[in-house]
């Protein structure tokens, strides 16, 4: 097994499996070692639409004390081969991840894929395509924002993405650094939402298929920052029900976009379900300093954290 090198954890681990032996102790020291870590199972690398290179994410992360790190970039596996050998090298347990853009029910959801092989071809197909509309959105959104009356929008983005995937978020920041607002969440509201002029709508994959590529892949999904669709209670079951009977695993009840009244509601929701639970910031970069890697509330009592359970893949 490949634990990572991190002292005061297995200084702990093995003081707390001491008395036990065999199979037993085997199995219960494995357990007791996944309890006892750090995890942080959601971020971005510049490979996406965070500001950190891979190399540069994973250092922060172990500098911030997390022992289990999913890079979780938007469409793309594009940064999990430097992530991995920065992980290996500084023995931080690297969960090769990606969030999947999904389109249900006239709305944007995203899928977290965890524990996915970056070489799967079926998940690298599935990923190009949602790259491909990705490419021809920003030429889009450019094209409208020109129409509105702000020209240089598209190459400023594309700039700012740095050969990469040129996201809303380019956009956004292109927008503040030019003066046209004040905050990345200003141009969101006045420029990148529906009836907005900037506004292009998804056209994303099917959950079915999302779920399918990350099956395929060997990966747990789960579905990201569940309070963020301001769904109705009913709308989100149904969700659920949809995404479970394609074998879905869990929601992230812990989000750092998440609110301590939406934490306390998804776990509940969690719980009534049958999920598991997963926690993860949504790291950006350090541009965003509310939220932080790894500084994440504990999961309430009661959900099951992915990492416990059997369908975890990196056992
Ligand atoms: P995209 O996948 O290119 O449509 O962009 C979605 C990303 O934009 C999210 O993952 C966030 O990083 C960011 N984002 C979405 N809404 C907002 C908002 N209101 N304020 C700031 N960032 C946002
Ligand atoms: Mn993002
Ligand atoms: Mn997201
Ligand atoms: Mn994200």
């Amino acid at each position: 097994m490949n634990f990572p090198i991190n002292s005061r954890v297995l200084l702990a681990w093995q003081q707390r499996c001491q008395p036990l032996s065999g199979a037993h102790y085997k199995a219960v020291s494995c357990r007791m070692w996944r309890m006892s870590l750090h995890y942080d199972l959601h971020s971005h690398s510049i490979a996406s639409d965070g500001t950190l290179s891979p190399v540069e994410l994973v250092t922060a992360a172990h500098d911030a004390g997390v022992d289990v790190l999913a890079l979780t970039d938007h469409d793309t596996l594009d940064g999990l081969l430097d992530a991995a050998r920065t992980a290996r090298a500084l023995g931080v347990q690297l969960v090769p991840g990606v969030e999947i853009s999904v389109s249900w029910q006239s709305q944007t959801i995203h899928v977290l894929g965890l524990g996915v092989d970056p070489g799967n071809e079926t998940l690298q197909a599935g990923l190009a395509g949602l790259r491909e509309f990705r490419h021809w959105r920003a030429e889009e959104i450019g094209r409208r924002l020109a129409r509105a009356g702000i020209g240089g929008c598209y190459t400023g983005a594309r700039a700012l993405a740095k050969g990469n995937i040129v996201g809303r978020t380019h956009f956004a920041q292109y927008l503040v650094a030019a003066g046209h607002a004040r905050s990345v969440r200003e141009v969101f509201k006045r420029f990148l939402v529906n009836n907005k002029p900037g506004f292009v709508p998804g056209q994303w994959t099917s959950l079915e298929a999302a779920l399918e590529w990350i099956h395929t892949a060997g990966g747990l999904a789960v579905v990201a920052h569940p309070a963020r669709y301001h769904m109705t209670s009913s709308k989100l079951r149904r969700l659920i029900a949809e995404f479970r009977a394609g074998g879905g695993a869990g929601l992230e009840v812990v989000s750092g976009s998440h609110s301590r009244d939406n934490i306390t509601a998804m776990a509940s929701l969690c719980r009534n379900e049958n999920m598991l639970a997963s926690c993860g910031s949504d790291y950006h970069g350090p541009q965003n300093p509310w939220i932080k890697l790894g500084q994440l509330p504990a999961l309430p009592a009661g959900c099951q954290p992915v990492w416990e359970s059997d369908r975890w893949p990196l056992q």
